[in-house]
């Protein structure tokens, strides 16, 4: 399965990609705010109806995701991390240096809200750690606010909280339930 963000809204579509041919167009309409647009399979690029192009952001969940839960102020939505320091936070276009972009209204998600590193172990495994950004509403790891400074191993299915918003710590390796997104 492969996600496109809808380049009017953001919102985040899910398709499977193995249905069509590398190269072929394919039409999407956004179920967020009924927008058209259009992507090439085995390209990051699509052209919306006006003929402007934008990059797609693939997904790629080979160094593990945050699964965030619908609430009240977000969709249910999968996010992947990259190697190295993955900065958390609220999703707002002018903001830079966000790796991991939560879609969302929630007031009380600082727009870098926290910090989570992901480094090869001896073993060749990766290892997940995390912190506060710092944000000012906190970070919570299994309902304990993190302190100061404070980085914390995390383990495949650890619950974190950001504000109003929690999301679920999927590492490398472990399965995905892609249907139930
Ligand atoms: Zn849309």
């Amino acid at each position: 399965m492969k996600r496109v963000f809808c380049p009017k809204c953001d919102h985040q579509i899910t398709f499977d990609e193995k249905k069509y041919e590398d190269g072929q167009v394919v039409p999407m309409v956004c179920p967020a705010c009924a927008s058209q647009f259009k992507i090439k399979i085995g390209r990051k690029v699509v052209r919306n109806k006006t003929g402007e192009e934008k990059e797609v952001r693939e997904a790629d969940f080979s160094c593990g995701s945050i699964v965030v839960i619908e609430n009240a102020f977000a969709f249910k939505q999968e996010l992947p991390l990259a190697m190295g320091e993955n900065v958390v936070g609220r999703r707002n276009k002018d903001t830079d240096g966000v790796n991991v972009e939560i879609i969302t209204s929630d007031p009380s998600m600082g727009r870098k809200h926290c910090v989570i590193t992901v480094k090869e172990n001896k073993e060749g495994g990766l290892d997940y750690f995390l912190r506060d950004f710092p944000s000012l509403t906190g970070t919570f790891l299994r309902n304990e606010l993190l302190g100061d400074r404070e980085t914390v191993r995390l383990e495949d299915g650890d619950v974190i909280t950001l504000g109003a918003t929690t999301f679920i710590l999927r590492t490398a390796g472990s399965k995905h339930e892609e249907e139930n997104l």
